[in-house]
Order: structure tokens, then sequence, then C-alpha cells
């Protein structure tokens, strides 16, 4: 039996935070991080894609409208104890500027290498510094709280991730940074929801997130692999519930891009939790223009050449293969003489430029969406320390909490804040 102070169940971004800030924190505390995988934080890894987008320039601006899940009270107290600024700071006393990537307004920032590996190896430096031990390889299957501690029985895998031995820890304060579900490839495979419940704690059923959609529409069939910015909308039950502008693209199974990832959460919710069906996305090729607009913005093409045909009227607007496309899949001859159209016509391709509907019919898996909506509930976990309201010493943080946000640096931020939030154990100490 091994001991320590603290033990953190997984060693991703915020499990990682949670270490670095208990110790600095407090240090006399023996800390150590278990990880079911042969290295930390291989999430981080993959993020932006392996760029690692880490937080976002808006972060502090209006919390309510990029998270989700938790109430945005218990965000924002989290926030107020590790903000925007002190996340830069943090990373930028590691070793690492970070710069606002511009091509969009989104306010992604990125460490200057543009290497997710270059925040991997500082934050593994720091951990070294600090002389935190780490358990790699070492799955927890159970845990117990005793009189005075918890008891850890973990499995070390070998290579294939088969069980080999089982070893058992000990510490006074535990910390469940496990994850979610998403790309379980890499490490969180929902493993942490069974620990938390063996603690009597709930859980909001987990679904997939940020994540392309299955849909069965002709114009993604005869667009695979074309790349555009697009305003998309998504409709349930008939109701507008979100826009977003950005790339989306057209693939074999449906739609996918930035886009189409950012209205995924609510669909998903629907189909995946709620188990119903009747929603679409609505796609608008002209973002922020309305059908008169477009039809005011043709209407001056087709004055200036009438002899040109409805395909080549088109050309400059979008990606050459689209208009032929779309003309194709709503019955419009592409080799008309654009003064030839009829009123019935221009309103029928206006329309379907500003409001084209597709039914969606699933999201994709688990293997390809950005986080997980859904986990441990927040009301049965404190808002300023993130100890468990069931079990003291028990805390938690990062994805595994029911706190998901907009794609952007929002997921990361949440679990540095609540990493470094989790880590003060507060409440305890
Ligand atoms: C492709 C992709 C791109 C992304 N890009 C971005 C981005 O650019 N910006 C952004 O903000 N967010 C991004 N995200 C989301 C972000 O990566 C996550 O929200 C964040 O990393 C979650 O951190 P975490 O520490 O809570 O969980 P994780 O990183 O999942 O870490 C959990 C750790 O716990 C370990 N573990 C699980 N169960 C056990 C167990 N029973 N015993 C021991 N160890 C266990 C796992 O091995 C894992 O290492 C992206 C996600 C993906 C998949």
């Amino acid at each position: 039996m091994t001991f320590y102070d603290l033990i953190i169940i997984g060693g991703g971004a915020a499990g990682q935070m949670a270490a670095i800030s208990a110790k600095r924190n407090n240090p006399n505390l023996k800390i150590a991080i278990l990880d079911r995988t042969f290295t930390l934080g291989r999430k981080i890894l993959v993020c932006g894609a392996g760029r690692c987008n880490v937080t976002n320039i808006h972060l502090d601006k209006s919390i309510e409208n990029h998270y989700y899940g938790a109430n945005s009270e218990f965000v924002k107290s989290i926030f107020s104890q590790f903000s925007y600024k002190d996340i830069v700071n943090f990373f930028n006393d590691l070793g690492v500027e970070l710069y606002v990537e511009r091509k969009t307004d989104i306010g992604k920032l990125f460490p200057v290498t543009d290497q997710a590996k270059t925040i991997t190896a500082l934050l593994e430096n720091e951990l070294k510094i600090l002389g935190i031990d780490t358990h790699l390889n070492t799955e927890v299957v159970k845990a117990i709280k005793g009189p005075d501690t918890f008891v850890l029985d973990a499995n070390t895998l070998n290579q294939e991730g088969k069980a080999v031995t089982t070893n058992q820890f000990q510490s006074k304060y535990l910390i469940i940074s496990a994850g979610g579900k998403t790309y379980p490839a890499l490490g969180s495979n929902g493993s942490g929801y069974s620990l938390a419940q063996s603690f009597g704690h709930s859980i909001i059923t987990p679904v997939p997130s940020a994540l392309p959609i299955a849909t069965k529409n002709p114009l993604s069939q005869e667009l695979q692999g074309v790349k555009m910015e697009l305003e998309v909308t998504s409709i349930i039950e008939g109701n507008e519930i979100k826009t977003r502008t950005d790339d989306v693209m057209f693939t074999q199974y449906g739609l996918s891009g930035p886009a189409i990832l950012n209205i995924s959460r609510e669909i998903s919710i629907h189909i995946n939790r709620e188990n119903k069906s009747n929603v679409q996305v609505k796609i608008n090729f002209f973002p922020g223009k309305t059908a008169n607009d477009v039809k005011d913005i043709l209407g001056k093409r087709w004055n200036k050449r009438s002899t040109l045909t409805l395909e080549e009227s088109l050309f400059g607007l979008f990606p050459t293969k689209i208009p032929a496309a779309l003309l194709k899949v709503i019955g419009l001859d592409k080799n008309l003489p654009v003064n030839k159209l009829s009123e019935e016509q221009i309103n029928l391709l206006v329309t379907s430029l500003t409001s084209y509907k597709v039914e969606i019919q699933a999201t994709r898996g688990w293997n390809e969406a950005e986080f997980t909506a859904g986990g441990i509930d927040t009301k049965e976990v404190k808002e300023s320390t993130l100890e468990s309201k069931l079990v003291n010493g028990l805390y938690f943080c990062g994805e595994i909490l029911d706190v998901d946000g907009d794609v952007g640096g929002f997921n990361l931020s949440w679990a540095w804040s609540s990493g470094n939030t989790a880590g003060k154990l507060k409440g305890s100490l």
C-alpha cells in the first residue's frame, strides 16, 4: 500500500493543473497523479489540431454565453478564482508566450510555438520540479473512503491495456479528474463516472458534443470534400436553437467543420440523451444576409451580364463546385440564361441559398467528438471549492463535471481553472 496526502486520478489538463496548484499552495503535501495511459496529457496533444487552443480572449466577458450544463453562477465562481489573465500568466511563467489568432474574431489563443507539445512539456517540467509522483499505465478501478483515508485499487496495464497486477494506494484527499468519454483511445473512457457514482454522486447522462452530424442530403453527396464559410442554424422540433458562422465541410456522411461542431451540442442532447428526432440544420450560403438581400445581389450581377447561364452567373460567390451541385439538387437547369428566369425560379434559388434545410439522422460517435456534454451533477459539488457535498476531502475538476464550453479554447480553460481551484483543497486544509 502506497500512501500519499493527495492522489489525483487522471493526469490530463485538469489533473496536472490540480497537482501543480496543490503543491504550490501546500508545499508539504506528498502528491501523486495516477493515469491509465502511458503518458500524461494525451488529449492536450490533439487539441487545436496539434497547436493547442489554450484559452480564449473572450473568456471573462460573457461566461454565461460560452458554457453549458452547470448553472452559470457555478462556472463563474470557478473563473473568478482563476481567470483568463491567470491562465495566460500561468503559461507565460512556465515559459511560453501565447498569441491571439487574428484569422477570425473568435479570440483563440495558441502557444507561439504553435505546438501542443510545448504545453505538455512545460507542464511535465513543472510537475518534476515540484516533486509530484506520476504512476502511468495505472487504472483506478475502485475507490472507497475509510474512516480517515481514501483507499484505491489500481490495475497496472500492459501495452495492450490489459491488467497485469493490482496495487493499492491510500490518500488523505482525492481529486477525480478522469475526463469524459470522447476519444477513449487517448485515456478518458468514462470510468471516472463509475468511481464518482460509487461515492453516491449522480451523473447527467453524458453525450458526445462538438461533433459532425450525419444527414441524408443530396447536397453533401454532390459536394464531398468542399469547405466553405457558411451560416448554419440548428432547428429542433421546429424551433431555431443556435446559429453560427464558420467553415462547414460537406462529407460523404453529412456535415462537419467548426460551424457544425459548434451547433451540435443541443442536437446531440436531443437525439442521444432524449432519444428524439425532428432535427434540421438550415444552411445560409450568404452569412448574415436575407433572401431579399441575396435577390438584390444576384439581380445586380444578372443585369450586368444578362447572357450568362445560371451556373456561370454564380461563379465567384462560392467554390466552383457549389453552383452546379446546388442547382441540381433544387431542380433548376444550370444552363438556363439568367434573363429567362421566372420570378418563381428566382424565389426558389434565393430561398435555397439562404435557408437550405437538411434533415439530421444522427450524430457521429464518441471517437469524433471533441468533448462531453453531461457528467457529474454540479448540484452535488461545492461551487467555491469543487469539493463533493457528499464526501469530505473528495474533489472533482475538468471535463468529468457537467460543464462544457464552446469550441475555441473554452474547454481547456475550464480544465485549467477548475483544476487550479480543486487543487487548493480549500475546505479540507
Ligand atoms: C480532437 C480534440 C480537439 C480538442 N481541441 C481543443 C482545443 O483546441 N481547445 C480546447 O479548449 N479544448 C479542446 N478539446 C477539449 C479538451 O481537450 C478537453 O476538454 C480537456 O482536455 C479535458 O481535460 P481533462 O483533464 O478534464 O480530461 P482528459 O484530458 O480527458 O484527462 C483525463 C485523464 O484521466 C485518465 N483516466 C481516465 N480514467 C482513469 C482511471 N480510471 N484511472 C486512471 N486514469 C484515468 C485518462 O487517461 C486521461 O489522461 C479538444 C478535444 C479533442 C478530443
